[in-house]
């Protein structure tokens, strides 16, 4: 059934069940990024309310578990249908508390969807192994079984697929979940609340809260009976979370940040280069962990590259999200913004040309021009720093060797992408590039059907694919003896 935005927008936290506020009865502040207007304001909990949500969580897990796969995936089938029958309202919901362009707002509630029905198949093939005994009258068993309570942690830059890819698999493998969405863009997370609720899962399976980071994740992580803590974010709060999780020894997944970089060789097609680069660079405003922070070509493609950049770029449509044909929309915040402008400055002052874009947008408040910076050099900071903003570095570089060494000089290994028509090369590269996934003359890769993670600093674990439910399950040994055969 068709549901207004407003349906969606609580302004309260799911708990066993029930919409409940904070204890304190304190609340926190919902921004449009857009108009920097205050849209409403969401409960902020700590510890005690964290604490009430995961007995809720481990008390439906105990029946939860034992429901049939089966009966699962009909349940996910029905959370997906509500999640595409309501697309536009979520997708407006998430344009008003992110920012992002009402059609990639559409596309990521899709995204949230189709996790949600890939997962619901998934959970019915985890299969264990039978297999054959060194022992004549015994036999061995291999069996998979849900972890048990999870808490998930998300960002704000996709604040439904974020959280999609988590609930997914977790609910499929038979965990129940305790969720914390981002305190800027908590909305499209505590919606996930109203579609559990709504589809029929039982009262605890799903909990959002909302509220003190620090508070909620001390919980998540310090109380035992949360088995699993499964996180998108900042590669600080990761390894915080990381070193927490180590006194219960719990399972983590982490889906970190990222430093991609996108070679063009001069073999490549510059032209399908420029639009893979725009795809890979611009979108959600630069604010995603896959968004390409730097740009190597080689010498005998680099001016017409920048140059044909440059043009796309200056054709992006900057404005609200909610207005027609928005390709741009602004950034999450003012600290955001500084930090682009930093970047930016830095790399003017070590010789980089601000050759498109390079300062706040007219619109004002956080929105801020696409940029291209041509004569990119290492020593800039955006060689390490991640730029989330709309912002292209362009550095060159003469050949292959060269340019796979600078793309690897990075703690992060997330996603990369390079343009070649040479089969040889694009092996060589690939197997070269030290990330967890490759665009190979292709600019955005993401799909449910593939495992997306990162190496080094970017992370531990995979989200989507089969792989992608590994993570929710234990495995466990069974030896049956005394069978007198
Ligand atoms: P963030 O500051 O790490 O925040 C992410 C989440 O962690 C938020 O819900 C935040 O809560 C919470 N948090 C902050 N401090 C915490 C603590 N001490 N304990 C527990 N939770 C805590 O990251 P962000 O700025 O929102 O997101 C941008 C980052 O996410 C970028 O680095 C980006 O690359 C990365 N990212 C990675 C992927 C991926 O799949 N690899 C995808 C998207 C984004 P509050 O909002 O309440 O502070």
């Amino acid at each position: 059934m068709l549901k207004k935005t407003s349906h969606f927008m609580r302004e309260a936290n799911f708990i066993g069940g029930s919409w409940v506020g904070a204890d304190s009865g304190a609340m926190i502040d919902v921004v449009n990024p857009a108009t920097r207007q205050t849209i409403g304001t969401v409960p902020k909990c700590g510890r005690t309310e964290t604490r009430r949500a995961i007995e809720a969580a481990e008390e439906a897990f105990h029946s939860w578990k034992k429901t049939s796969a089966n009966d699962r995936a009909k349940l996910l089938r029905k959370l997906h249908d509500a999640i595409m029958d309501n697309q536009e309202a979520l997708a407006e919901l998430l344009v008003m508390e992110q920012g992002k362009p009402l059609a990639e707002a559409r596309g990521e509630v899709g995204m949230s969807a189709a996790y949600v029905l890939w997962y619901a198949e998934e959970g019915r093939r985890t299969y264990g192994d039978v297999v054959p005994s060194p022992w004549a009258d015994r036999r061995i068993l291999v069996t998979k079984e849900p972890v048990g309570v999870i808490g998930a942690i998300t960002p704000w830059n996709f604040p439904s697929s974020m959280l999609a890819r988590k609930l997914g698999p977790a609910l499929a493998a038979g965990c129940t979940a305790v969720a914390k969405p981002a305190s800027q863009t908590p909305y499209s997370g505590l919606a996930w609340g109203v579609l559990a609720e709504e589809a029929g899962f039982p009262a605890g399976v799903v909990n959002i809260v909302t509220g003190s980071a620090s508070e909620i994740g001390d919980e998540l992580t310090e109380n035992p009976l949360v088995r699993k803590i499964t996180f998108t974010g900042s590669t600080e709060v990761g390894k915080t979370l990381i070193r927490k999780s180590a006194g219960t020894v719990k399972k983590v997944s982490m889906e970190l940040g990222g430093n991609a970089p996108f070679l063009v060789f001069d073999d490549a097609d510059v032209e399908r280069a420029v639009e893979g680069a725009v795809a890979a660079k611009y979108r959600n405003s630069g604010q995603t962990c896959v968004c390409t922070n730097r740009f190597f070509v080689q010498e005998g493609v680099y001016d017409r590259f920048v140059e044909k950049l440059v043009e796309a770029t200056e054709r992006l449509k900057v404005g609200s999200g909610l207005e027609e044909g928005t390709q741009q929309g602004p950034l999450i915040d003012e600290k955001a913004v500084e930090k682009v402008e930093e970047l930016v400055a830095d790399a003017a002052e070590k010789g980089g040309k601000v050759v498109a874009g390079g300062k706040r947008h007219a619109l004002g408040g956080t929105f801020f021009e696409p940029t291209v910076i041509a004569e990119a050099s290492p020593e800039m900071r955006f060689m390490q720093e991640e730029i989330f903003g709309p912002v292209s570095p362009i550095f060159r570089f003469n050949d292959e060797e060269e340019a796979v060494r600078l793309a690897n000089d990075t703690a992060f290994g997330l996603a990369c992408y390079f343009y070649t028509a040479d089969l040889g090369r694009a092996f060589r590269v690939m197997e070269g590039l030290r990330y967890g996934l490759i665009g190979v003359n292709e600019g955005i890769i993401t799909t449910v059907e593939a495992p997306f993670g990162g190496l080094k600093e970017s992370g531990l674990g995979k989200e989507g694919g089969h792989q992608g439910i590994e993570d929710y399950l234990d495995t466990k040994y069974v030896c049956i003896g005394g069978l007198g055969l």
